[in-house]
């Protein structure tokens, strides 16, 4: 009888996923032992990294959309459809256009990420974003016409994704009005919710130093409790006023409904082994990227060295052998330190990210991987 590994999901957990298995089962697959379907709910792949550059008028979203018919192994059953039932006792799915009951032997969960503004009143009406295409496309119109006042940057909600990423842009934005000679003009506001800039102690030990070198206004134990877009100001549960003629936020994240629905995990996050990635409250369930709950970043290189430990796992798992496969934690990320330098940090479990000397070269190293991002996705690099 044919297995029936499925894969929820085809940002870069899944595509990555789907395109080992395509190559590590090939002889199953050809034989007709195994069938591999990829559910995704838009017929296009996309890589989020390039909405960062958007709103410096320096990226356009569709830079960061592909097809994923051309991205995905003919092996692969690519469907477009939307998984909206998940029964992990009888081991069946249900999709949004797909007619019956879909059965599964392996199932993996890549679904991502989901913004959710609207847990903090005024935020979706007050803040912009970066965090998805029409909100960098709507923070770079007013991003380029701002000449004078206070940039925000805030951070509302955590865990969001690619950690760095609100530091980057605090740091781009800075150089971005120093080399348009508006700096002296412009105030650039970074607020963190906890007593320190990052999430993790050594980043945020190595970014504080630079923030205030270079007039970056810093507030940590910031929570919003609500915006208030007529009086542009945040207030907070700390009972602070903050105001902001642009306020940029990283929005609340949570994770697919689908997953707490299933019993799999709260806020839509599933609880998994960290080192198996196997659910662990059903059989033969994995998840992966940023809908498994590991405490490592919600970051594309933490999905795609993930993708590369299941495909293991469940390649072992249909030839009868016992899956050896663990994920130790590994977490890549070049920083942009300013619009033509950046930094770069790898760790993992057991390895605290030690950031090395910004430079160019490490700018250059960035953009390069965007560009080869492609080739990667199609288990080419
Ligand atoms: C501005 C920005 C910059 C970033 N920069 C970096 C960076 O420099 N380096 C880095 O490593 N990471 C970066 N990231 C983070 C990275 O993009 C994510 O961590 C990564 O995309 C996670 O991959 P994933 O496969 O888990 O989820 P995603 O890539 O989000 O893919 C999930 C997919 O599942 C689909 N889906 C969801 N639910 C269903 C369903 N029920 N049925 C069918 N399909 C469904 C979605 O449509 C989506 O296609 C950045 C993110 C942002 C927003």
């Amino acid at each position: 009888m044919t297995e029936h590994v499925v894969i929820v999901g085809a940002g870069t957990g899944g595509t990555v996923l789907a395109n080992d298995l395509a190559d590590r089962l090939e002889r199953e697959i050809d034989a007709g032992d195994v069938e591999v379907t990829l559910y995704n709910d838009d017929p296009d792949h996309v890589y989020k990294p390039v909405w960062l550059y958007v709103p410096f008028g320096l990226r356009e979203p569709e830079d960061g959309r592909r097809a994923l018919s051309d991205l995905v192994d003919d092996r692969i059953d690519l469907r477009i459809d939307r998984i909206t039932d998940l029964d992990s006792d009888a081991k069946e799915l249900r999709t949004r256009d797909g007619a019956g009951t879909v059965r599964y032997d392996h199932l993996v969960l890549a679904t991502g990420s989901t913004l959710a503004p609207e847990t903090v009143p005024g935020l979706a009406e007050a803040g912009h974003d970066f965090y998805s295409e029409d909100g960098a496309e709507a923070l770079r119109e007013d991003l380029l016409a701002f000449e004078e006042g206070r940039v925000v940057l805030s951070v509302v909600g955590s865990p969001h994704m690619c950690p760095a990423a609100p530091l980057e842009f605090a740091f781009m934005v800075d150089d971005w009005f120093r080399k348009r000679g508006l700096r002296d003009d412009v105030e650039v506001v970074y607020t963190y919710p906890i007593q320190r800039v990052h999430g993790n102690p050594h980043i945020a030990e190595w970014a504080e130093p630079i923030m205030k070198e270079r007039g970056i206004e810093v507030h940590t134990f910031v929570n919003a409790e609500e915006i208030d877009p007529d009086a542009e100001t945040i207030e907070t549960m700390e009972g602070d006023s903050i105001d902001y003629d642009l306020l940029v936020t990283i929005p609340p994240h949570a994770g697919v409904d689908l997953i707490a629905e299933a019993g799999l995990g709260d806020e839509g996050w599933v609880d998994v082994d960290s080192h198996t990635l196997e659910a662990t409250a059903a059989e033969d369930v994995y998840a992966l990227g940023d809908t498994a709950d590991t405490g490592v970043p919600k970051a594309g290189s933490v999905a795609h060295y993930q993708a590369g430990v299941v495909a293991q796992r469940i390649a072992s798992d249909v030839r009868g052998r016992p899956a050896t496969a663990t994920y130790d934690g590994k977490t890549l990320c070049f920083i942009e330190t300013g619009m033509d330098e950046a930094s770069f940090v790898e760790f993992d479990y057991e390895t605290p990210p030690s950031p090395a000397p910004p430079s160019t070269a490490l700018h250059w190293s960035k953009l390069s991987y965007n560009e080869s991002y492609w080739l990667t996705a199609r288990g080419l690099l």
